[in-house]
């Protein structure tokens, strides 16, 4: 008799069968993406597998408990909130979150996954929308950025560059060229929270006629910038 084999896709973990270490699940505002300014549930997942220099939910790292996937289903579904964001730490990191995924769309939800772009996005289920944060310089993780993921983006999903100085800037300008990614989906550009002046980006962007979508992590302005589950 053969052996079910579950595959783990390479640099993921796997957690229990149908559960997944969950940090936080909460109903906010949708702050960055297209999708910005749309209430939104969001599904913080734990662990991620870098270390960004800017990194802003830490406490994600390691914090979080142990969830059955319908037990995280009920909750999103008391939310009565149609659009949902998967997100972490770096959510492609549980390999049991590809069952989430896939889950959320059998509901009826529009699904969006914000991933560091280190991990592959190629087995997420086609029906999500995926945010990948391709690394900057400033961030000092650009070695850890997966290239390969550019060729599975479709028009559904977009690309985020968070920049931290004119080197960032550059180099992202550079990315977009020399992969053709403004052929592929569209585009975002925020700055580091407290890092660099949304004014400069701004003025930087328009110089150059850049077909790029200038954001400001809503939610920080909103709430103030510390504020957890917003
Ligand atoms: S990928 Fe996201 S969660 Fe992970 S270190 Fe970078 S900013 Fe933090």
């Amino acid at each position: 008799m053969h052996e079910h084999l579950i595959q783990i896709p390479k640099g993921s973990i796997l957690t229990k069968p149908h559960t997944l270490v969950i940090n936080e699940i909460f109903h906010s505002i949708q702050g960055e993406s297209s999708h910005m300014g749309k209430p939104c549930v969001f599904i913080r997942l734990t662990y991620c597998n870098i270390r960004c220099s800017y990194c802003d939910t830490e406490y994600a790292f390691y914090e979080g408990k142990e969830m059955s996937i319908d037990e995280i289903m009920d909750v999103v579904r008391g939310y009565q909130c149609q659009l949902v964001e998967v997100t972490g730490g770096e959510p492609l990191f549980q390999a049991n979150v590809h069952e989430l995924l896939t889950r959320l769309c059998d509901e009826g939800c529009e699904v969006l996954l914000e991933t560091g772009g280190s991990l592959d996005i190629s087995s997420v289920d086609a029906r999500v929308k995926r945010i990948v944060d391709f690394k900057c310089p400033s961030s000092n993780m650009v070695k850890k950025n997966l290239w390969q993921n550019v060729n599975y983006l479709k028009a559904g999903d977009e690309v985020k560059f968070v920049i931290g100085n004119r080197e960032d800037y550059e180099w992202s300008k550079q990315i977009i060229k020399q992969y053709k990614i403004d052929q592929r989906c569209p585009i975002l550009m925020s700055v580091v929270f407290g890092v660099l002046e949304p004014i400069t980006l701004a003025e930087w962007i328009l110089e150059d006629k850049l077909k790029v979508r200038f954001q400001l992590q809503m939610h920080k302005y909103i709430w103030s910038p510390e504020t957890r589950g917003v």
